[in-house]
């Protein structure tokens, strides 16, 4: 007789069968075992419910902390060097159409329809998204291909590579390391001392002399 639960008035206790009857109106075993299980039910109910909402509240917090609006951020990629991120619209802002199709569609420029295929002035090339500088006047060469050729970066850091299978081709593609922007392709046939040829589209850069 272990079933007891709450208290009378006269302080005594109230066995458990006349509490569900006094309370809750039912005297019947098989209703209060449903009206246990709806409760139950609800409350694990509402416990999932309550949980959900937590979860799409930290995703959503966690989203914005990562993204934030978009702007350029200063956490380090893979290579160690400064991101600098935009979203499609603020690069499409921020860049002419061709650049914009050189730097993020992985664009060519026509041979010699460039403007810096055949410039020698002294100075550096910056990559056209980001303004890193890239490339020196010096690393420069007349490869006669009507593209801006170079035989090395400022330094191995400011620029990353990928394999480029397209137009049924092998290639090796490179880019900025700090926007991501598409520079142009390597190629083994360069002078020394790298014996590469850094084959650049002009749209991708931008020259500062000094
Ligand atoms: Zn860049």
């Amino acid at each position: 007789m272990g079933a007891e639960f709450g208290q009378n008035k006269g302080g005594g206790r109230l066995p458990l069968r006349d509490f569900w009857k006094k309370t809750i109106g039912i005297d019947n075993r098989l209703l209060r075992v449903e009206l246990a299980i709806y409760l139950f039910m609800k409350t694990f109910f509402l416990i999932v419910v309550a949980g959900l909402l937590v979860l799409q509240v930290s995703v959503f917090a966690t989203r914005d902390k990562t993204a934030g609006d978009g702007k350029a951020s200063e956490t380090p990629d893979s290579a160690g060097a400064p991101a600098f991120q935009l979203t499609e619209a603020e690069w499409k802002e921020r860049l002419s159409p061709e650049a914009y199709r050189v730097l993020r569609e992985h664009g060519t420029e026509r041979a010699y329809s460039g403007k810096y295929w055949d410039q020698k002035k002294e100075g550096i090339y910056q990559c056209g998204g980001c303004e890193v500088d890239l490339f020196s006047s010096e690393d420069k060469f007349d490869s006669g291909t009507g593209w801006p050729s170079f035989t090395r970066p400022l330094s191995e850091e400011v620029v990353g590579t990928q394999i480029d299978r397209s137009f049924f081709m092998v290639r090796t593609e490179v880019h900025c390391a700090r926007c991501k922007g598409h520079l142009g392709h390597i190629f083994k046939d360069g002078p020394e001392p790298t014996g590469l040829r850094y084959c650049l589209n002009s749209a991708a850069l931008t020259f500062r002399g000094d």
